[in-house]
């Protein structure tokens, strides 16, 4: 479904991000996984030997333009183009109010809200120039109904979900599709950390009666990828077993 395009996945290196890059590469992509540090992004490289010709590694800082254009553009150098961008890298907060630190709050902000901004303005520049593009955003289930403690994440997330809605109006006219995905609980290292009584009480919660698989969440990143979704955007799809928390 991506044979010859390029993808760029931020927060590749696990978790619902690792199954965005496997399901890209699976469906013909080439891949650059975008991580915090050179470690990391280089373990998760060597899980992947089967397409070591296909996807390379990139930790530029995602809320620094310059090092994420520098980065970018290495990877337009080494497959030819810069078609998806999947802007997944994101951190979350439990935090009460009482206790939010500024320094807890502008880190969210810098990593989900600057950092999807950033992204998307240096990839939008180089998807121009080729004549179009896809844009996919993560947002989350709490972008609908906030959460009721760790104020900052939702809150990062309904901005994802504007920023999601702007793009799609404004870069619509070059051809750049923006769209989102809002996952609900899902099975990565934070959930399967939980003791099993803990995710059965969260999935008799959820009307599809299970929490989500990071492989559930990178078919809707497939999806939106690909041409099946050539008339969609600014769309927030919601991938969550209809959850409301
Ligand atoms: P995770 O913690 O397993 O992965 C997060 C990824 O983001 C990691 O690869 C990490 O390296 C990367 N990252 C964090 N800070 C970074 C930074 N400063 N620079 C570059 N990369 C950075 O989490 P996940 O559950 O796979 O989350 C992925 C996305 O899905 C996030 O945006 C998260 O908000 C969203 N989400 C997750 C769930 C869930 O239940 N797991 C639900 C809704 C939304």
């Amino acid at each position: 479904m991506l044979k010859g395009k390029t993808a760029v996945v931020t927060g590749g290196t696990r978790g619902i991000g690792f199954a965005i890059v496997k399901k890209y590469l699976e469906n013909g992509a080439n891949v650059a996984i975008a991580g915090s540090r050179q470690e990391t992004v280089e373990k998760a490289l060597n899980q992947l030997p089967e397409y070591k010709d296909r996807i390379m590694g990139i930790w530029p800082n995602l809320s620094s333009p310059e090092e994420v254009a520098d980065a970018f553009h290495s990877v337009k150098e080494k497959f030819g183009s810069l078609d998806i961008l999947a802007n997944n890298a994101g951190v979350s907060s439990r935090t009460s109010l009482y206790d939010f630190t500024i320094e807890e709050f502008r880190k969210i902000m810098d990593i989900n809200v600057t950092g999807v901004f950033v992204c998307s303005q240096a990839a939008a520049r180089i998807m121009k120039d080729q004549g179009g593009g896809v844009i996919i955003n993560t947002s989350s289930m709490v972008s609908l109904y906030g959460q009721p403690s760790g104020c900052g994440y939702p809150i990062s997330k309904f901005a994802v979900n504007g920023l999601t809605k702007s793009l799609a109006r404004e870069l619509a006219k070059d051809q750049i599709r923006v769209n989102a995905v809002a996952p609900g609980v899902t099975r990565t290292d934070m959930v399967s950390a939980l003791p099993q009584e803990m995710v059965d009480r969260i999935s008799a919660g959820i009307p599809l009666g299970r929490v989500g698989e990071p492989l559930d969440i990178a078919n809707g990143f497939l999806y939106l990828a690909s041409d099946l979704a050539s008339y969609v955007t600014g769309v927030v799809l919601h991938v969550d077993g209809a959850a409301m928390t």
